[in-house]
């Protein structure tokens, strides 16, 4: 290419933005943990690393049990292996495709019912319209780490006797009516893969309740192993090795400070983008996490969120369409749609999430307003 062609006057194109991008403590603080794995020879199978790491995480989200898992999805899976459920949950249709999976894994079927437009978490006025007598759970997101309307939820789940998991891949140290938001719902699942706030490189959790529920769990997660001769079920292997159970304690260290970094960068952009017609920011949460920042883009603004994002994209500004497609679209999940999606649809048409980490240069940030509120 010839250099004087279209050559931006600041030089060089800037690197691109990634959506979100894991903040790492300095490799020297990781490796004494390391040498210490290297001295004991416990790779796996909740050694000391796992063991402090269960209980790091209890004291911090203020639950009583975690049990670590190899992902997000093995942690959905055992999750919902462990209440042996049967039949039909509603869920929403606005998430990541993990979700449903997990579903299908235990033979479950999903059955999508609409979202409320301003929260996209499952709205409580459809659930019950989607409830017949094959349902046994309810299987909401937390989406975004916005808390979901959980004491709706909870009255719906006692009036018809179903149980409730919590797909809590997004909520991390998310705070709800004075509490971890983790611990409404039977269950509560979170993610740790390298593109959460808190992460293992790889890896989940469950939370739950009491002991009795956590032993079950445990062996779940270790193909449903109790003792030598005992099973507990069909369970798998979904155990967090050693190395990202110690990079987990390593990065707990920090994930507050993470937490506020992006608190910072999501008022920039509220700032920057709140007055601008058409645009809508995302409801604002006292004790989130602000690992998300999911714009709306509605008719007044003078591009469709595809022309927006794709103008971003060849700034080197790499936001994305979650969650679009909406999983029934998906031909594996077109059957499991319940009464419309009306607000899921639009949500999945309009919504574009901003980059947002704690590294993320508030020049940067700056500069992705610039871009939007002049396009
Ligand atoms: C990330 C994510 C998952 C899956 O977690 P993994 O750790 O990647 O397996 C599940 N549900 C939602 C909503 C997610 O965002």
């Amino acid at each position: 290419m010839n250099p004087d062609e279209g050559a931006p006057e600041q030089g060089p194109n800037p690197a691109p933005i990634p959506v979100t991008r894991p903040s790492l403590p300095p490799l020297e603080a990781f490796i004494p943990y390391l040498q210490s794995i290297w001295d004991n020879r416990q790779l796996t199978n909740g050694g000391p690393f796992s063991v402090q790491l269960e209980q790091a995480l209890c004291r911090h989200l203020g639950v009583a049990h975690v049990s670590l898992f190899a992902s997000g999805t093995t942690a959905l899976m055992v999750a919902l292996q462990s209440l042996d459920l049967s039949g039909e949950v509603v869920t929403t249709p606005y998430s990541f495709v993990a979700s449903a999976h997990a579903l299908l894994w235990c033979g479950l079927r999903p059955v999508f019912t609409d979202i409320d437009p301003l929260t996209f978490n499952l709205d409580p006025a459809r659930i019950e319209g989607a409830i017949t007598p094959n349902t046994t759970a309810i299987m909401p997101v937390h989406c975004y780490g916005h808390p979901c309307d959980v004491d709706a939820i909870a009255d719906i789940a006692r009036r018809h006797r179903l149980l409730v998991i919590y797909d809590s891949a997004h909520a991390f140290g998310v705070c709800h009516q004075g509490g971890s938001v983790l611990n409404h719902g039977d269950l509560s699942v979170l993610s740790f893969h390298a593109t959460k706030v808190f992460s293992t490189f790889e890896g989940g959790a469950i939370v739950c309740h009491d002991l009795k529920t956590k032993r079950r769990i445990d062996a779940l997660r270790n193909f449903g192993i109790v003792d030598e001769l005992t099973l507990e079920g069909p369970g798998l292997n979904g155990k967090l090795n050693e190395v990202g159970a110690a990079f987990g304690l390593l990065q707990l260290k920090q994930v507050d400070a993470a937490i506020q970094r992006n608190r910072v960068i999501d008022a920039r952009y509220r700032a920057g983008l709140g007055g601008v017609p058409g645009l809508r920011c995302p409801p604002a949460t006292e004790g989130g996490n602000h690992a998300y920042f999911a714009l709306r883009v509605g008719p007044e603004y003078p591009e469709s969120r595809d022309h927006l994002h794709g103008r971003l994209h060849r700034h080197g500004i790499l936001a994305r369409r979650y969650f679009h497609p909406l999983l029934p679209d998906f031909p594996l999940y077109a059957k499991a749609v319940s009464g419309p999606l009306d607000a899921a649809r639009q949500a999945a048409d309009r919504v574009l999430c901003l980059p947002i980490y704690p590294d993320l240069p508030l020049v940067d940030v700056d500069r992705i307003i610039e871009l939007i509120v002049d396009p």
